[in-house]
């Protein structure tokens, strides 16, 4: 142990455990590459006033949880807290939605950051995969994008997570819909925080989980019977496209989420196995975020699906990823002349594409074979003196026990046949 530790709120990846986050990175963006999805990296850190203008002022998100600091020349940058609003940043300002193929599809992974109270399952820093389709109003795209997301989470295994479906409705509805609810909230007896929710952020004190709060709002104005014929008629296309995908879902029309830009169809996946913070991924539409950062009127449909909470959903399914072994073959070499021969062998091996580790440090042979072991390599190759001398090695099966003497010069290709 050195003298420091991870931050509070974070925790490395290490191996053999960072190869499940490999992996759950790889099953969530593998059905976005198989759909037109292009990738798309952004900076770790952006213009503070992206987040409050697209994320929203009377969010958590961007009120208590951003890391913000003042650069020597004076910018103010955050660290960022969440993908969608910097995706969007970077396709305007490369003018991909110009170049007259709309939707633009785009899918990411990385690290963002939440000054947030950690616990399990809610970090400091985590992890995401997302995607966007920006440009296109289509119930199609919505209907796409959760399809895509249930695909990913089914191809992991995972069996124990529900789709929450609602529609937020759009400009013309949705403040109808507000008024209403902010007529509704000032009747009830409220904490001053929440209060001042009412005149901020309405549909956010629908979200609060206080038992107190909840027995409240009870016959609390709904957002369904508000909306409009258009996006009524949306988000039952959206609803039965789902439907006929055979993709289940629930309609929640409790369900906000935490970010200002959402309008119409919105959904959450939750996992029934992870307590308090059950929310797995989240997206949904947000017609007027272009706008709000000063871009044009760009409709547009995303989501984000956290890694950290998907491997956590993984461990509580007991699912067990099939990672296949990240060696092939393991070099064990008795003797100077051993270690040099069969450290060139090795690198020919990995030349020829074959996943090839090797015994350092010279330690016995009992110690190297207890390495071998650990590497999960299917073959091991010793050599000593004795073979060298007859121009051999020994090749064992380590899952069948089986050793044989194979000649040094058709040792390569007599691996890549048994590997085939
Ligand atoms: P959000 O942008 O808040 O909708 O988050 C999308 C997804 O990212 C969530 O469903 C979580 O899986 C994940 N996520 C958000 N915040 C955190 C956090 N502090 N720690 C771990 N995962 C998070």
């Amino acid at each position: 142990m050195s003298t420091f530790k991870a931050p509070k709120g974070t925790y490395d990846l290490t191996p053999p455990d960072s190869a499940k986050y490999l992996a759950v990175r790889e099953a969530i963006s593998a059905p976005l590459k198989n759909s037109g999805y292009g990738y798309i990296e952004t900076p770790g850190f952006e213009d503070v006033a992206l987040f409050s203008r697209g994320v929203g002022e009377s969010t958590d998100i961007v009120s208590k949880e951003m890391y913000t600091l003042t650069t020597k020349g004076g910018s103010e940058l955050a660290l960022r807290p969440e993908g969608t609003a910097s995706v969007l940043r970077a396709a305007l300002e490369a003018n991909l939605h110009k170049l007259g193929n709309l939707p633009v599809k785009l899918w990411y992974s990385g690290s963002y950051y939440r000054y947030e109270r950690p616990q399990k399952g809610r970090y400091r820093h985590f992890s995401q995969v997302g995607a966007e389709a920006i440009g296109a109003e289509d119930p199609a795209l919505d209907a796409e994008l959760i399809i895509l997301a249930d695909q990913a989470y089914r191809t992991l295994g995972l069996q124990n997570f529900r789709i929450l479906l609602n529609s937020l409705g759009d400009k013309e509805c949705r403040p109808v819909y507000r008024d209403a609810l902010q007529e509704f909230l000032r009747e009830l007896d409220l904490d001053e925080d929440t209060r001042r929710r009412i005149d901020l952020n309405p549909l956010r004190v629908l979200d609060d989980k206080r038992p107190e709060v909840q027995k409240q709002l009870v016959g609390a104005p709904v957002l369904r019977d508000y909306l409009c014929d258009a996006c009524k008629a949306y988000h039952e296309e959206v609803r039965d496209l789902l439907t006929a995908a055979g993709v289940v879902y629930e309609d929640d029309e409790k369900l906000v989420r935490g970010l200002d830009y959402y309008t119409r169809t919105t959904f959450e996946f939750v996992h029934d196995g992870l307590g308090s913070q059950s929310a797995v991924g989240g997206g949904g539409r947000y017609d007027g975020l272009s706008e709000m950062i000063g871009g044009p009127a760009l409709p547009s449909v995303g989501w984000a699906l956290g890694v950290d909470r998907t491997v956590l959903a993984l461990e509580a399914e007991g699912i067990e990823l099939e990672l296949p072994s990240s060696t092939s073959v393991f070099a064990v070499p008795l003797g100077e002349e051993a270690r040099r021969v069969l450290f060139a062998k090795v690198t020919e091996l990995r030349r020829a594409g074959v996943a090839a580790d090797f015994a350092f440090g010279g330690r016995g042979l009992k110690g190297a074979m207890k390495s071998a072991n650990r590497s999960g390599a299917r073959f091991t190759v010793v050599a000593g003196e004795r073979d060298l001398a007859e121009g051999v090695v020994q090749l064992k099966d380590m899952e069948s026990g089986e050793q044989q003497a194979v000649a040094l010069d058709a040792l390569v290709a007599e691996v890549q046949q048994k590997l085939a």
